[in-house]
């Protein structure tokens, strides 16, 4: 040991940090329905409103053709203050019904049709384009319009109580004791599930970063899906892919095969029922395994920046990766983005560090016993057995012990093993996904 405790507990940074809740809700059926009815107000003002912006747009455009003088207050305006006094003149006569839904159904279509246009005018998307009814859609909420009643009931002003799927204890408890505060609150659909999401700003205090005592390399793999290792060749992670994920995938192909097969909606016509029904399935089967995935990398995350002061990975740049059609690769690499994106943050959030090794670090090529490093080896070979001095090891762990090495040495010119350490500050960027952990300002630090 040579950082004592009480100095590590010096080290302590607050910080503000954006996070997101995400809560599978549970609706009564006639909850159901008005939250379908809001997720339909908005569609509704968005494409009303694009189509009078349009069609006041080409009228201008014919008069201009024809030779009458046309003049900048001839052209209906696309900022969000524009759009929502526009709705407030017509809505009356577009949609007599609007007071069904609450006001934030509205002023987030106008939100997000300005949004459209601004993004068009820089060139970054095409002109918007009307909103189809199913898929994904989603409708904001005013953060008064939204409130936890306890941890597993979100009350949402004029829908009422509703049940939550997971408890919100973690959220709950941030709010009571004021170290959160709702941003936002989102309501989304996938088609079968109604979805609760929160931006909250939470108040997180992290301590400052640890000395490299407790290092761990991760090497990731289809079957098994995260091995870690020490420097000094223990395996210290195994973590399966689970079993359920495994049946999930594969009922996930299956179903997925089932509706590439049907015949899609065409021009004119309503789409077709077995087309729709396939995709519903997809959908659901989809969401289940992304859940579960979602929840074992997080719980995975969590453990390794909690126990672990170095963390060791591949840097995997999936662009410049061989493309490789397997459906299995495919997933691997999606969840060892998620895994990292987590680990950059939550190694933050615990005080420990994630050292991203070169992709071009043959760590799988290299025996962890003597040094020496094999010309090639092929995916599919399982073990390593070394030729030079006859080693035996499991494939993923040899690399993992070699990740773990190379990440040490590494950072052993900074901060070296058994010298008197100078722990450095926490070097906050805002890189993480915005959602979930973008940090925003650095309040204090006590050294
Ligand atoms: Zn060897």
């Amino acid at each position: 040991m040579v950082t004592s405790e009480p100095e590590r507990e010096l080290l302590v940074a607050t910080i503000a940090v954006t996070q997101a809740y995400r809560f599978a809700i549970d609706p009564t059926p006639q909850q159901a329905d008005a939250l379908r009815s809001h997720i339909g107000g908005t569609r509704f003002a968005y494409n009303a409103l694009l189509g009078l912006v349009k069609a006041n747009w080409d009228e201008n455009r014919a008069k201009k053709e024809v030779g009458i003088e046309v003049t900048i207050d001839d052209y209906l305006a696309t900022r969000q203050f524009d759009l929502q006094k526009l709705w407030y003149e017509r809505r009356d006569v577009l949609a007599p019904w609007w007071s069904e839904n609450g006001v934030s159904t509205y002023n987030y279509a106008c939100l997000n049709l300005s949004k459209a246009f601004a993004n068009w005018r820089s060139g970054k998307c095409k002109f918007p384009s009307f909103k189809q009814r199913g898929g994904r859609a989603s409708v904001s909420f005013m953060s008064g319009a939204v409130r936890l009643a306890d941890s597993h009931h979100v009350r949402i002003c004029r829908i009422g109580e509703i049940k939550t799927y997971e408890s919100m204890r973690k959220l709950n408890r941030h709010l009571d004791r004021g170290t959160g505060r709702i941003m936002a609150a989102t309501l989304c659909s996938n088609g079968a599930r109604f979805f609760i999401s929160f931006t909250v700003e939470v108040q997180r205090t992290i301590p400052g970063t640890r000395p490299p005592e407790r290092v761990i390399g991760i090497d990731v793999g289809l079957t098994t899906l995260y091995t870690g290792a020490t420097p000094d060749g223990k395996q210290v992670l195994h973590v399966e892919n689970p079993r359920h994920v495994v049946a999930a995938e594969r009922k996930l192909a299956h179903v997925q095969r089932i509706a590439s097969r049907r015949q899609g909606p065409r021009k004119g016509v309503a789409p077709p029922n077995r087309w729709k029904k396939a995709n519903a399935r997809v959908q659901k089967v989809h969401a289940g395994v992304a859940t579960s995935r979602r929840n074992l990398i997080h719980e995975t995350t969590t453990m390794l920046a909690k126990n672990y002061d170095l963390i060791v990975v591949e840097d995997l740049n999936v662009a410049g990766m061989v493309k490789n059609h397997s459906l299995a690769k495919h997933i691997s690499d999606a969840a060892w983005r998620e895994f990292t994106r987590q680990l950059d943050y939550k190694t933050k959030w615990y005080g420990s560090t994630l050292v991203k090794v070169d992709r071009f670090y043959p760590s799988s090529k290299i025996c962890a016993s003597c040094g020496t490093a094999k010309a090639k080896l092929s995916l599919a070979t399982r073990t390593y057995a070394c030729e030079h001095c006859g080693h035996t090891i499991g494939r993923d762990l040899n690399a993992a012990i070699n990740l773990a090495r190379q990440g040490l040495a590494g950072t052993s010119s900074v901060t070296g093993r058994g010298a008197k350490v100078r722990p450095k500050h926490q070097q906050l960027d805002a890189k993480a996904h915005p959602d979930e952990a973008s940090t925003k300002a650095l309040i204090t630090i006590g050294v």
